[in-house]
Order: structure tokens, then sequence, then C-alpha cells
């Protein structure tokens, strides 16, 4: 809902600050006038053109500022995984609409065969220091637009290309852009940039191009990037291939803690680019090395390429960037509803952590808690490494915390509809595989007074 708010009010915003900048009488009607000239196409044309034109490089603006991941950020939008979302909804809108711009601009072919040239209105005054510019603007926006739509087809196509050349690809958006706030200055008219579209364009296409530069110069999150060292690594379970390892790292006095249910980007090599790994600890709950540092637990399940070679790779002593904390999912909700929480294989992370948190002796005192409710979805429960933990961690937690198992082996899958067993209106806490959140999500918004809160594990 706040990502359909957040794009509509950016999409309106643009839309009255145009409206704003019109000549009282546009002339659309009649369309073809009586002498057959179809000055009202014409000029139809040109608007749909230029509106559309503000739309995509209004939401393209919007998709950069997002990619900083400015923590305050989180709060409005309800997590950085939203802010994600966010971003990625605002770039595929932005597509949408830059089809729209290239459909108005081809359309002058149309009219153009259809009535000829007449009425057609001459070119709009631009900044006078670009007005030479006009033709490579005009190159520049249809090679942008062209790669602004491969790009967001293979974002959506995941198929097509794996995440790991995806996201090298992807770090050329920022240079796409700045050739369409180029192709945009060049040839947005004079008139438009005055009180308030000017002040508004100007705004975005700044604070754009600003975040476009700081991305391409690799400085997003490196004010909260912090250099730590592996304290120790474990293999979990039987060490078979799909074991989950459990890291434990050491941070530096600059680290900032975090709130249980948080999530950090983490960097074990150079080379490989930072991923987002749950912290599954609670703040203090694993205390300090002996040279005083804090440790944090993460669980890491070999879900592809790389993560499958990390149980080989990592050793006690390697450094590792820690670049965070994010993330709003604090398995709280109104006193008047039931806490549910629902967690499917590794999406157990932020529940340990939760769960840590609700223990004898935490740090600070757990207040403001509710008893919960909690559902854990597991391949097999007999053979599950984390599960003996995560009963002790159940068995101790204050409030209290009941927990009922689903092992797939054993037949036991969790229906949404199962949920309906807790009575009076719910607040959902899930963590956990697409399918299931989905499910949740569907089963959620019909008429049942639940409300589903989701962390998403996918950033694509
Ligand atoms: C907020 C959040 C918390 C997470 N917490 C945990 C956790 O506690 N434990 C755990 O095992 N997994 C967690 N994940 C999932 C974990 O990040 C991916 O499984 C891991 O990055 C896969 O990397 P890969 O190269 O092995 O997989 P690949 O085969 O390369 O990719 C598999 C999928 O993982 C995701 N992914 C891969 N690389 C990145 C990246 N650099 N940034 C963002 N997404 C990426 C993509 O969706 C991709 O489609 C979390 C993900 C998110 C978004």
């Amino acid at each position: 809902m706040r990502i359909k708010i957040a794009v509509g009010a950016c999409l309106l915003a643009i839309t009255l600050a145009w409206q704003a900048a019109l000549p009282p009488e546009l002339g659309i009607f009649p369309l073809v006038d009586a002498q057959g000239a179809a000055t009202g196409w014409w000029q139809l044309r040109q608007q749909a053109l230029y509106l559309s034109g503000l739309w995509s490089i209004g939401l393209m603006a919007l998709a950069m500022v997002l990619a900083l991941r400015l923590p305050w950020l989180e709060r409005p939008l309800g997590g950085m995984d939203q802010v994600y979302r966010l971003h990625k909804w605002a770039g595929i809108s932005a597509a949408l609409t830059a089809i729209l711009h290239w459909g108005a601009d081809e359309s002058s072919d149309w009219i153009k065969g259809l009535w000829g040239r007449a009425g057609r209105p001459a070119r709009d005054a631009v900044l006078p220091w670009l007005t030479d510019a006009r033709g490579l603007a005009k190159d520049l926006g249809e090679m942008a637009f062209y790669l602004l739509l491969a790009m967001v087809a293979i974002t959506l196509l995941t198929r097509l290309l794996a995440y790991k050349p995806w996201r090298f690809l992807h770090r050329a958006m920022p240079l796409v852009f700045l050739a369409l706030t180029l192709h945009t200055v060049a040839l947005m008219p004079l008139t438009f940039w005055t009180l308030p579209l000017g002040l508004l364009m100007g705004t975005l296409l700044a604070l754009g191009s600003l975040a476009a530069v700081w991305s391409l110069a690799g400085w997003i999150g490196r004010a909260r990037s912090h250099t730590g060292r592996i304290h120790a690594v474990q293999v979990l379970g039987d060490g078979g291939a799909a074991a989950p390892i459990e890291v434990i790292c050491a941070l530096p006095a600059s680290w900032p803690s975090h709130r249980a249910g948080q999530f950090a980007f983490v960097r074990f090599d150079a080379w490989e680019g930072a991923h987002p790994f749950t912290i599954a600890s609670a703040p203090g709950s694993l205390g300090t090395n002996a040279q005083g540092e804090q440790l944090l637990r993460l669980v890491i399940k070999p879900l592809g390429d790389y993560t499958r070679t990390l149980g080989r790779r990592l050793q006690a002593g390697q450094r590792v960037d820690i670049e965070g904390p994010y993330g709003r999912f604090d398995g709280r909700g109104r006193r008047r509803r039931q806490q549910v929480w629902v967690a499917g294989g590794v999406g157990i992370t932020p529940f340990l952590a939760l769960l840590e948190a609700r223990q004898p002796g935490a740090t600070p005192a757990p207040s403001k808690l509710q008893p919960v409710q909690m559902h854990y979805c597991t391949r097999d429960a007999a053979t599950d490494p984390l599960l003996p933990r995560l009963r002790t961690l159940c068995a101790q937690a204050q409030p209290p915390v009941t927990l009922t198992v689903h092992g797939d082996a054993q037949g036991q899958r969790l229906r949404p509809q199962d949920l309906e067993a807790t009575p009076g209106p719910l607040d959902i806490w899930f963590c956990g595989p697409q399918g299931l959140g989905d499910a949740l999500h569907a089963h959620a918004s019909g008429t049942r007074p639940w409300r589903l809160h989701r962390e998403s594990f996918a950033m694509r």
C-alpha cells in the first residue's frame, strides 16, 4: 500500500506542477479543425510527450535516491526491504511511463500520415545555452530509453540472467539516469523552468544526479560500514551440502549495535558484493571477545552460488565488512491483537534474535512485549539443525512463545487457513519463502482482521 501511495504521490505532484505551467488555452479541441488541420492532435501529442517524460524522469530520480539506502526512509516506508521494493516499483513505473513518452514521440508519424503537418506547433524554446545540444540530447535519450527497458526486462524475467551478472549490469543504471537528465534539461521547454514545476523538477534532477554520482563512486553505505573479524565459524547439523553455517563476527566499537530482527549487508570477500543477512542474535546476547569487541551471529543457508562456497572458505580471523544495521522487523504489534510469528526455512533467523531478546537476563530487559503463537515450517523436523535451539528459546521466552512445528517430511505443511484456529485480530509476522508469504498475503487480504508484516528476502 505504502508503495502505491509513494509512486502515486510522485506522479500526482508532477502532474499538478505541470498543469500549473500550462497556458490557459491549450487548443486541443477540436482535434481536427474545419480546414482539416490536426492542430488539436498535435497539441495533445506535445503535452503527452512532456507529461510522460516528466513522470518518467521524476520516478527515475526517486529510484536513484532510494538506492542510497538512507536509514531515515525506513520508518515511513516500513523497513529497508520495503525501501528496495519501492526502488524497484519506481524503476518499473519509470520504464512504463518512458514507453508512453516514446509512443507520444512516435505518434508524429501517424498524425502526419493521417492529417499532414498543418497545425503542428513550433518547437518550444529551451534553455538558451543548450539550444544546439538538441540532436545529441534526443539521441542520448533514445539510447538510454532502450537500455532502461532492457534493464527492467531482465530484472523482471529473472530466468534471463543470474543475479550476479544482473547486479553488475544494474550498476550502469546511474549512467542511464545521467544521460536521461541531460536529455530532460536540454529538451524541457523554458516555460517549465518557472515555479512550481521548475523547482520540483530541478530538485528531483539534482538529487537524482547526486545519488547517481554517489553510486558510481561506490560511496553507498560507506558511512555505515564497519570492519570486523570472523570470531568463529561452524557448519550446523549433519554438515551436508544443504547445512547452514553459523558465523560469529566480532565488531569494532564503532558498530552502533542493532535491534533484534534487523539485518546487515555483509562482505566477506573484496571481489564479491555485500550480501544481506539477518543478525540472528539479540544485541549483547553473545557478549564480547577478549578484545572487548561485540559479537554477533549470522546463520547462512547455502541457497545460491556464492553462499554454497562459504562453508569451506570462511575461517576465524578473516576480515568481514558489515554495513548496517537496517530493518524494522521487530515482531511487535498492537496490544489488542494476537501476535503470530510464521517462519519458513532460513526465514527463522530474525525470530532467533527476537527470541533471544525474550530470554531471562536479556539486556535491555524486554518491555511491552506480548505472548506469541509461533509457527516454524521446515523441510524435515527430525533433522533440522536449528530446531533444538529454537525449542529451548521458545520454552524459556518471557512473555511466552508457543511453538508449533510444521515438518514437510512429516506431512505437516502449514496452510494459511490453519491460522484461523487462533482467535481474534492477528498481527502476523512472516519471514520465509515467497510462495508461503504470497499465500498468507492472499488469505490475510480477505475480510479477516489480520495484518501481515513481511520481511522480504528478495532484493531483485
Ligand atoms: C533482508 C534479507 C535478509 C536475509 N537474511 C538471510 C539470512 O539470515 N540467512 C540466509 O541464509 N540468507 C538470508 N538472506 C538471503 C541471502 O541474502 C541470499 O540467499 C544470498 O545473498 C544468496 O547469495 P548467492 O550468491 O549464494 O545466491 P545467488 O544464486 O547468486 O542468488 C540467489 C538469490 O539471492 C539473492 N541475492 C544474491 N546476492 C545478493 C546480494 N548481494 N544482495 C541481495 N540479494 C542477493 C537474490 O535474490 C538472488 O536471486 C537474506 C536476504 C535479505 C534480502
